[in-house]
């Protein structure tokens, strides 16, 4: 039981796919013979793939010579000389010539420069100093140049002159002059060397314009349509992809015209990226995928270099699959948008790329480009013309039948004992998708094997569930006062969900602080909701209503305990309003902002001031009048919340059955109740 953890091998980001040991059947070979390239011993790889050592080498060697040079110079340049040149006072300088200790000068304007005739120390008292004979003054603008002339002549003292505009050392006009443009190179050196460790360690300079796509070729994809499960109608749209793949002659001979992109959308985990490797495992195709927001980089036109690539690679490579992820990161409608930076036109070069790559393609081209998005709605009408993206594929989140088929697959290499009840375990996850489901089964599986269970039974399947559903314990303890108060609060939500007809059916109730909250109410539909009715949503709305009120009534305060209820009861509320039509006063018309509008500029709004007061005046009306409500239904059940919130402050956590019990109420009879 102990290797059951390791049998969750499908996951996002795995593109190996399943080690050797999973249970898997090897795939049967396609009968024409399917090149692998690049070939192990590097044959038929893409041009320029080779590594180029010699190159990155040189490059690696100049920077090293460059640093190493200014690492000399600048040594040279503060090294201390054995003899220091002191700065004297003019006037010390002039006793010294009228002494005649001074041998040379040399000068370049005012400054003066010279050599005494022996070394002397300067302060004179000073005994650290270092004894020296150079020393550099300041003439003064006023001196009298002709006499110093003079003395410095009566003195035989030897006179050179420097021009002023030349710099004193060669050192230091080397530095001044090489120094930055070292630096420079320098920088870039390191900026292509780290953009070439992440292009796939390849030369230098090409590598920003190469794609960074996952190649994985096909003998080592595992994954096929038995691996996806729950999706049919979108596995169902996509066998006519793997039929073409398979012999993209066949469809062409007959004058059709297979689309070469097609898009999936739907909310994440529902297995985009999984089905379009199962098309490529079907297929026999190889398999790119890259991330849209990859491609884009600080530096216009790379992003439409990298597609170029890709799409080489995957032509070079046919069948192959070419999967995008997130397309929406580059493929947002331009309309609406606001270029302030150079972002915008990046993406679009980047998009225009991607769209000329499909315009380009034959239509025996064995090359189909699969995108994923959750946001299909906001997607420039462009990408979705005839030849392009013109097939799509929604992917739903699945219904009960789907969840249970997608636990099957997922439990498929975990062993089961005979109480686990997967159907049961479908009715009470409605909503889940199937990345969701992949994690519950693996949490089960590891809870069975902390508790050395021999198989995963089905308490840990309902025990991962809540964990999941409910977040891990957070391991803090409240004071009396907190907890009492606490229970009073869940009891508030968990007795008016009790109450009102059109609330979903109370699973748990518990006090147990987890993630942000203190404490949870669990409640979730019999069967899967697409839709909403009007007396459900306000349901929605007096039980968020719930906990607070009870804490008014208890307390006759409020806390700060019930934010985020207030948040979501808003924002249902709202989109009553605004949204759903909900309102006789503002009618069936969408008044609040879609969500893919863009950044808004000021004045910009679709709706009038007007609109926008009543549809505030309205939310505070729906919500008031739920206030009212809810205070009422648990001031006259005062006795009932009492015994909840004593029942609760007891046993911390509350089944279905037993809260219900608590509240003197006969216990909703529904699906199975799995999450205890
Ligand atoms: P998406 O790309 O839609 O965000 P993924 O394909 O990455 O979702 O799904 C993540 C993981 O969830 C998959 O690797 C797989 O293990 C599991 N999964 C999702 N949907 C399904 C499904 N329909 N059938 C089986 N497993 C699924
Ligand atoms: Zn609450």
């Amino acid at each position: 039981m102990a290797e059951a953890p390791n049998t969750q091998q499908l996951d996002k980001g795995d593109d190996v796919s399943r080690p050797a040991s999973a249970p898997h059947p090897p795939l049967g070979r396609d009968k024409r013979g399917w090149h692998v390239s690049p070939a192990p011993d590097g044959r038929g790889a893409p041009p320029g793939e080779k590594p180029r050592p010699a190159h990155r080498n040189r490059w690696f060697l100049w920077f090293v010579v460059a640093l190493l040079a200014l690492n000399w110079l600048s040594l040279l340049l503060v090294q201390p000389n054995s003899q220091p040149r002191e700065t004297v006072p003019f006037s010390v300088f002039l006793s010294d010539l009228r002494g005649g200790e001074i041998k040379s000068v040399s000068a370049k304007a005012d400054a003066v420069q010279g050599t005494l005739r022996k070394k002397v120390r300067y302060p004179a008292h000073s005994k650290t100093a270092t004894p020296t004979a150079l020393f550099a003054t300041q003439v003064p603008t006023f001196w009298n140049n002709t006499q110093l002339s003079a003395e410095l002549e009566a003195e035989h003292v030897t006179i050179t002159a420097t021009s002023p505009t030349t710099s004193e050392s060669i050192l230091e006009e080397l530095l001044l002059g090489f120094g930055p443009t070292l630096l420079i190179v320098g920088i870039f050196v390191l900026i292509f060397r780290r953009a070439a460790k992440a292009g796939g360690g390849m030369g230098a300079l090409g590598t920003f314009g190469r794609s960074k796509a996952r190649r994985v070729e096909p003998e080592n994809i595992r994954v096929t349509f038995a691996d996806v499960a729950g999706i049919d109608e979108a596995k169902a749209e996509l066998t006519e992809i793997v039929d073409f793949l398979r012999d993209p002659t066949r469809y062409a001979r007959l004058g059709g015209r297979m689309p070469h992109g097609v898009l999936l959308s739907g909310a994440p985990g529902t297995g985009k990226t999984l089905l379009a490797r199962a098309v490529a495992g079907e297929a026999h195709a190889a398999f790119f995928s890259i991330s849209a927001s990859e491609f884009i980089e600080a530096i216009v036109g790379v992003g439409a270099s990298r597609v170029r690539d890709l799409f080489t690679q995957a032509r070079a490579a046919e069948p192959s699959i070419v999967f995008i992820d997130e397309l929406d990161a580059i493929g947002r409608s331009r309309q609406g948008s606001v270029s302030v930076t150079g972002a915008n036109d990046e993406r679009e070069q980047t998009l225009d790329q991607i769209l000329t790559e499909m315009d380009g393609f034959e239509s025996t081209d064995a090359v189909v480009v699969l995108a994923a998005t959750n946001r299909a709605d906001v997607l420039d009408s462009a990408l979705l013309r005839a030849g392009r993206f013109d097939r799509r594929v929604a992917v739903q989140a699945p219904d009960r039948a789907g969840r249970a088929a997608i636990l099957k697959v997922h439990t498929k290499s975990i062993p089961l004992a005979r109480s686990v009840d997967l159907e049961a375990i479908a009715s009470s996850t409605p909503g889940m998708v199937g990345a969701d489901l992949a994690n519950l089964a693996n949490e089960a599986a590891l809870l069975a094997a902390r508790r050395n269970h021999e198989k995963v039974e089905m308490s840990d399947f309902t025990d991962a569930l809540e964990k999941i559903m409910l977040g891990a314990p957070r391991g803090i303890i409240l004071g009396p006062a907190d907890r009492e108060r606490t229970a009073y609060h869940e009891s508030g939500h968990a007795l008016v969900g009790m109450l009102t007809t059109g609330a979903d059916p109370v699973r748990k109730v518990s006090i147990i602080p987890r993630g942000m909250a203190l404490g949870v109410t669990l409640s979730t539909p019999d069967t899967d909701r697409v839709n909403y009715s009007r007396e459900e949503l306000t349901a929605k709305i007096l039980v968020a209503l719930g906990g607070r009120v009870a804490e008014e009534i208890v307390y006759g305060q409020v806390t700060t305990g019930a934010e985020s209820d207030i948040q979501q009861l808003t924002m249902i509320a709202r989109q009553m309003v605004g949204r759903w039509g909900m309102s006789d006063l503002i009618g069936p018309v969408a008044v609040l902002p879609s969500e893919n509008s863009g950044p808004w500029l000021p004045g910009a709004s679709e709706t009038s001031e007007d609109t926008q007061r009543q549809v505030d005046e309205e939310v505070h009306q729906l919500v008031t009048d739920a206030h009212i409500e809810v205070t009422a239904l648990l001031t006259a059940h005062r006795e009932q919340l009492d015994s909840l919130a004593h029942a609760l402050l007891e046993a911390e956590t509350l089944d279905a059955i037993d809260a219900y019990a608590a509240a003197g109420l006969p216990a909703h009879v529904a699906a199975p109740d799995v999450v205890r």
